[in-house]
């Protein structure tokens, strides 16, 4: 197969989908690359470096993109440039596919594939594809990161002749793959850490990290066959606001990272609670960009919210576009080996497999993704 990795278009966007060492194990394979001119640039990676490694370099996008069969990137490609591609193309990329329902309609019609990599399956086997996770990692650190540059205090507690200082407070709503990571970072960095998820089942990693669980009682929550948390009723979203309102009120920094799968993310903080924190405190909300579990954040801002200053700016793990980079690079890499034939030396896509039955979106004119088939038809 021919596959082509292009420059990222997206604003702020600071991350690229393969590095050299991706390109040398791409060509053992057989594998005939096309990487766009300045695709590594923003993280001082030369054309010369992948040209070493086996790429061969295109100066033009629409070249490229009508001579490869699989076409790589972190963002989805736009109209403009899909119209170049060959119909039989398949795209590999975060496809938003909630939120792309026109798009995916388009894509279907003209015949063209999509893979989402947001909808691989969460399972051991997918483990080292999983483009969600090892981007939300990152998005955790980051996000402790941003908290403490901006938060008048140290985290960790300091005796000196001068006075001993407290250890920093940190909440943290949500501990998935972003949440967990942010309360080990935290931890690292000697805050005293308390935790809530609506999955109870996290409580014991939570405590593994060395933080708290605060125990809420909402009654039924539960999770979806995927792992991924139900949303709760406007009742027990209630209960959960009044509960942790004391928690928020004593934390120097609160971070949010509640999601519900191809849903709105949850409402938590509102307004009335910011106002009970000491002012200078901090609050990050990395859901602000589908919404936010925090009243007032914006996307792609830092703003002050009754004294608090609240971050929500969004693309995270660009932030720490290197390391992103070799990751996101390394899951497509996983994912290609994974479908890779060495006979024909070409990628073939098996309708049968269980990861393709729900990341391929579109494939030959046809919807696969069962959710987003039942949200078409
Ligand atoms: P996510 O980004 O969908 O959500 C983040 C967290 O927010 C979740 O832990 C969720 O329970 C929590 N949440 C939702 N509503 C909340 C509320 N009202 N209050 C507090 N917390 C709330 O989650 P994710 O990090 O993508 O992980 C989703 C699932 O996938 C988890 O079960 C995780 O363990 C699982 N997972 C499995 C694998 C694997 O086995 N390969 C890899 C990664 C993640």
């Amino acid at each position: 197969s021919i596959i082509g990795f292009v420059t990222e278009h997206a604003e702020n966007e600071r991350r690229c989908s393969v590095l050299p060492i991706n390109i040398e194990a791409y060509i053992k394979l057989g594998a005939t690359i096309l990487v766009e001119s300045g695709i590594g640039k923003s993280i001082n990676i030369h054309d010369s470096e992948y040209t070493d490694a086996g790429a061969t370099i295109e100066t033009d996008r629409a070249s490229l993109l009508a001579k490869a069969d699989f076409v790589m990137s972190i963002h989805a490609l736009e109209k403009v440039d899909l119209e170049q591609t060959k119909t039989t193309v398949c795209c590999i990329s975060f496809l938003d596919p909630f939120n792309a329902l026109e798009h995916i309609k388009w894509l279907q019609q003209s015949g063209r594939s999509a893979l989402s990599v947001e909808m691989i399956p969460r399972s051991s086997r997918c483990q080292k594809m999983d483009a969600l996770s090892s981007q939300a990692s990152l998005a955790g650190y980051v996000m402790v990161a941003k908290a403490m540059s901006i938060l008048p205090r140290i985290f960790p507690m300091m005796m000196t002749p001068a006075g001993t200082l407290k250890p920093s407070k940190v909440f943290v709503i949500g501990a998935g793959v972003a949440g967990l990571q942010a309360i080990a970072t935290a931890r690292r960095l000697g805050a005293a850490v308390i935790a809530y998820d609506t999955r109870e089942v996290v409580a014991e990693q939570v405590r593994s990290l060395g933080a708290k669980f605060l125990a809420i009682d909402i009654g039924e929550t539960g999770q979806t066959d995927q792992g991924y948390a139900k949303a709760l009723t406007p009742e027990q979203i209630e209960i959960q606001q009044q509960a942790q309102a004391d928690c928020i009120a004593s934390s120097d920094v609160v971070i949010t990272t509640a999601q519900l799968f191809g849903r709105k993310p949850p409402l938590l903080i509102k307004k009335d609670v910011i106002a009970k924190m000491k002012p200078g405190s901090v609050i990050v909300d990395m859901a602000a960009e589908n919404g936010g579990n925090v009243e007032g954040s914006v996307a792609g801002s830092i703003v002050t919210v009754e004294g608090v200053t609240v971050i929500g700016t969004g693309n995270w793990a660009s932030e720490v576009a290197l390391d992103a980079s070799q990751m996101y690079a390394n899951n497509l890499q996983a994912l290609l080996l994974e479908f890779w034939d060495a006979e024909t030396k070409k990628m073939v896509l098996n309708l049968e497999d269980d990861i393709l039955k729900t990341a391929l979106i579109t494939h030959n004119g046809e919807l696969i993704n069962p959710t987003i088939k039942a949200l078409l038809t």
